[in-house]
């Protein structure tokens, strides 16, 4: 249900779902938001209020830095109590590092923050855009007979999935289904119904105010391993002035070579201070370095798992967590908790 004199606000940042293309270069550009409405008459079906905001010029997401996250964080915050949810338009590049780290920078969050974007404009015929559109409004209104939100948490709408924004990942350049979320399930499905996966979704059980974060570090970097990799590309990259951390991809369950100086690299970095996060590069599955010996001594040259976590949730995270002044020891620490559901920890029976 929706509750009576409800009211969503649509951020629109950019991306392909606003796009129109130029009869000239044939490229895709930004328009104006009026358009939008204009192509999707719908959303005047919806018995509630909807405001706009639009970032001036749109962007294209990969254009997307931490200083828009902050303006994101900044724009909800002001607008906390007047609406039920928020929408957030955006191009699909970048989203699900703008789902993750929003997801931090938002504590206590008690309403829903859907993503949302397309595959193709708009105003195309096929446009997978009204669809995600307007189911997203419909998801950030949802709630309960006692006016909670369904879904309070920063989530990616895609192609008929509700996913929680910290665990996604994009897939596709190609298929309408762009996004995953392999290490958690989906927190909704849209068919004739929207089906909330309620298990799953995180309540904000105490209601406790909502706290805008809004400082971040970008002295980050990440490394993606690869057979071959040369000692002068790995030195390189963890000695770059002012690095406080990397997100370090590995293969599998967390391995790496076992190079003398791999090792020594690594090892010399995280005694400077450089904190290192394992995550794999695989899609699914979680970091456990003490299974295989590859593992294990990544572990003893002190890096930290970063059990499932996707790159993108790591380096948000980093980023949220550098940002607040910690020492590398707390950051370790850090990582290994879940701070907005974006890890799986096995907790020991
Ligand atoms: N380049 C676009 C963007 O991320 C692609 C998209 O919107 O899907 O802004």
């Amino acid at each position: 249900m929706t509750a009576p004199n409800t009211s969503v606000l649509l951020i629109y940042t950019g991306g392909t779902i606003g796009m129109i293309e130029n009869p000239e270069t044939g490229a895709l550009e930004n328009f104006d938001f009026e358009h939008l409405q204009k192509h999707v008459p719908e959303l005047l079906k919806f018995k509630f209020p909807i405001d706009t905001y639009q970032f001036d010029p749109p962007m294209d997401s990969s254009d997307m830095e931490p200083d828009m996250w902050q303006k994101l964080v900044r724009i909800i915050y002001e607008n906390y109590d007047r609406y039920r949810g928020f929408v957030i338009l955006h191009g699909t590049d970048t989203m699900a590092y703008t789902a993750s780290a929003l997801s931090f920078m938002l504590e206590n969050l008690d309403k829903p923050v859907i993503l949302t974007g397309s595959q193709l404009p708009i105003g195309v015929l096929r446009t997978d855009g009204k669809e995600n559109l307007m189911t997203s409004i419909e998801i950030a209104a949802a709630c309960n007979g006692e006016g909670k939100s369904l879904v309070p948490e920063v989530c990616i709408f895609f192609e008929n999935h509700l996913m929680r924004g910290n665990r996604t990942t994009k897939l596709s350049a190609e298929n309408f289904n762009a996004f995953g979320s392999f290490n958690y399930p989906v927190l909704a499905e849209a068919g004739i119904h929207i089906k909330y996966n309620n298990v799953q979704i995180h309540v904000n059980g105490e209601r406790r105010k909502l706290i805008p974060h809004y400082l971040l570090d970008t002295n980050v970097a990440v490394l993606k391993l690869f057979p071959g990799i040369q000692e002068d590309v790995v030195a390189t990259i963890l000695e770059i002035k002012g690095l406080k951390a990397l997100v370090l991809e590995t293969y599998g369950s967390g391995n790496a070579p076992r190079k003398d100086w791999f090792i020594r690299r690594l090892c010399e970095a995280s005694k400077r201070g450089v904190v290192i996060v394992n995550v794999t590069q695989c899609n699914a599955g979680t970091v456990e370095m003490e299974r295989y010996e590859t593992g294990y001594q990544l572990l003893q040259a002190g890096v930290v798992s970063g059990y499932d976590s996707t790159t993108e949730s790591a380096i948000a995270k980093l980023m949220f967590l550098l940002g607040h002044g910690y020492s590398p020891e707390e950051v370790r620490l850090r990582m290994n908790r879940s701070i907005a559901g974006e890890i799986t920890i096995q907790t020991e029976e």
